[in-house]
């Protein structure tokens, strides 16, 4: 199977002391290669630990997760992931944070001149390009967190409310330029949102949990947006 693939994924933290709490239960979906998904739910349902199991972050208790075909069981370079918080490297300029995603791939031919200006391009950030991460606005930095993230090449996407601390027009900005962007790079995405507007506009297919404990209730598919 290509593309993501969650099999009666559970998740107990604690498990089997008095403590005990489940998190996930009994979740099995399927992501397409080049889609993007929303995981959509009230907070506490378990969207973050399900991405963070994705991620390799964190084990499942019950099921299997498998990503192209491979079983995952750790983190990896398949995946990259994008938070809420600031997640750009401070001592580093636009530039050098993304060529430090480049760098890490490891591949040489990925570092053939251009391909840092490429992305700094996609994001819109050409002209702060020689700019410190504190110089920028929250949208600016998320942006170099996203090219950073996208210059590694991840076959998965993986963003935790990655607009949540931007005000309303610059997250309308965010969202519009994040799917010009995996759609130009057929990245496939799994983003986490309580958002309904969000998730509606973003999403190929929409996941939503339920919580206590937190069980996938419905998935849909909004057909109404041009890709
Ligand atoms: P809910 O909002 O679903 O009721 P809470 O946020 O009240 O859940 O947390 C319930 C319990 O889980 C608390 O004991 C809290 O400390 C623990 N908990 C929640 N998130 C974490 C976390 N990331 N790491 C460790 N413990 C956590
Ligand atoms: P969401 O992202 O949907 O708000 P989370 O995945 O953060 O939900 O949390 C789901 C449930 O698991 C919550 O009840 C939370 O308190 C609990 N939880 C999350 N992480 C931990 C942890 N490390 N230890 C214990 N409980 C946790």
């Amino acid at each position: 199977h290509n593309g993501l693939t969650l099999s009666r994924v559970g998740k107990t933290f604690r498990a089997g002391t008095r403590h005990a709490r489940t998190a996930l239960e009994d979740v099995s979906l399927q992501l397409a290669p080049g889609q993007v998904g929303v995981l959509l739910g009230p907070s506490g349902c378990g969207k973050s630990t399900l991405l963070r199991m994705v991620a390799g972050l964190e084990e499942p208790t019950t099921g299997a997760l498998a990503l192209n075909g491979q079983a995952i069981t750790g983190p990896g370079r398949d995946r990259g992931m994008v938070f809420q918080s600031y997640t750009s490297f401070p001592w580093l300029t636009v530039r050098q944070n993304v060529a430090y995603g480049l760098r890490i791939t490891g591949d040489s031919s990925s570092l053939r001149e251009g391909a840092v200006d490429y992305f700094i391009d996609a994001v819109r950030l050409g002209d702060v390009a020689d700019a410190y991460p504190h110089e920028l606005s929250g949208g600016m930095r998320q942006r170099v967190a996203i090219a950073r993230t996208l210059a590694n090449h991840p076959a998965l996407l993986l963003m935790d409310e990655p607009f949540g601390a931007l005000d309303p027009e610059t997250r309308w900005q965010m969202q519009s330029l994040l799917l010009e962007i995996v759609r130009k790079e057929r990245t496939t995405v799994l983003l986490v949102s309580h958002d309904i507007e969000e998730a509606l506009y973003l999403g190929d297919v929409v996941f939503f949990l339920s919580s206590h404990p937190g069980r996938l209730r419905e998935t849909i598919r909004p057909g109404f947006k041009a890709s």
